[in-house]
């Protein structure tokens, strides 16, 4: 296995067969996503002008790993449709129908806040199990590979870590029976505010903070600092993390350095290779048990 990963990052014509790979994902995402563009759209246009005027780090906007983020957040919202799309029809012919009557028969807001709430729950559990298991660390270690954060280098995941992660969410929305148009709603809603919490924006939104997740509670998610190891697992809603306890913001200092122990290429067919590799820190960093090991 090994023999074959090292062949596959030495083949001659990699960067030819990577290009042939990325126009072939704009291709499907045309076809199949075009929302993806406008999501892009909002990025480039929204984002990065936020970034000049409110930014938090001192970094260049366009720098050299832009296009392995192009990948990302070209690829990704293609590959995590799937296991959504099989999951909805193998599970919805098991919905609980009692929930489902009983979320149907609500005013629509009611409805909307507790899809709000449940997607927040199972999210943060996901999420927790992605840093908690070794292997599904190894998966997630590339979302917390980049050195310096912005709108896009924040859309960095593997696909496998995309897939599991939004199959483990959807299981429950669809046995409840929640609103697919609701759950549309949810995840744009998410999809925005994900690149808003990554992005090099000094935002610490202090009023906020038991209510809603900002841009510098998630950047200390993504902290090397000791403290901040496994904490502020929420994506929207922080009160899942005070209940957990794993809520982390202090008042008097910001996170400076973002990163794993070790650091990843920002090759993006190396970081798709680099959960099924060895690597001599992040062994150590494991065998210690990611939370114990960041403690
Ligand atoms: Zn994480
Ligand atoms: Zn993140």
């Amino acid at each position: 296995m090994r023999n074959l990963l090292n062949k596959l990052k030495e083949y001659k014509y990699r960067n030819e067969a990577l290009l042939v790979f990325y126009l072939a994902a704009i291709t499907t995402v045309v076809i199949y996503r075009p929302d993806t563009i406008w999501f892009f759209v909002i990025g480039v246009g929204i984002m990065i002008p936020l970034e000049f005027i409110f930014r938090r780090h001192k970094m260049t906007t366009f720098h050299k790993s832009m296009f392995t983020d192009t990948l990302h957040v070209t690829i990704d919202p293609v590959l995590s449709m799937v296991p959504i799309a099989l999951v909805y029809s193998v599970l919805e012919p098991l919905q609980i129908t009692s929930a489902s009557t009983a979320i149907a028969s609500q005013p629509r807001w009611l409805q909307i806040l507790e899809a709000f709430l449940f997607k927040g729950l199972f999210g943060y559990w996901q999420h927790r199990l992605a840093h908690e298991i070794p292997l599904l660390w190894r998966l997630h270690a590339v979302h917390h590979s980049p050195s310096q954060l912005n709108w896009i280098s924040g859309e960095r995941r593997h696909p496998f870590d995309s897939v599991w992660g939004s199959t483990f969410t959807a299981i429950p929305m669809v046995l409840t029976g929640f609103n697919l148009i609701d759950l549309g709603y949810l995840a744009m809603v998410s999809r925005v505010w994900d690149y808003t919490i990554h992005a090099n924006l000094n935002w610490r939104l202090r009023f906020l903070k038991y209510l809603w997740v900002s841009p510098e509670y998630h950047h200390w998610h993504h902290s090397k600092e000791k403290e901040a190891w496994n904490k502020n697992y929420s994506g929207l809603l922080p009160i899942y993390d005070l209940i957990f306890g794993t809520f982390y913001l202090p008042k008097d200092k910001s996170p400076q350095h973002y990163g794993i122990p070790g650091g990843m290429s920002d090759d993006y067919i190396d970081q798709m290779l680099y959960p099924f590799q060895k690597h001599e820190i992040t062994e150590e960093f494991i065998s210690n048990g990611p939370v114990e090991g960041h403690k």
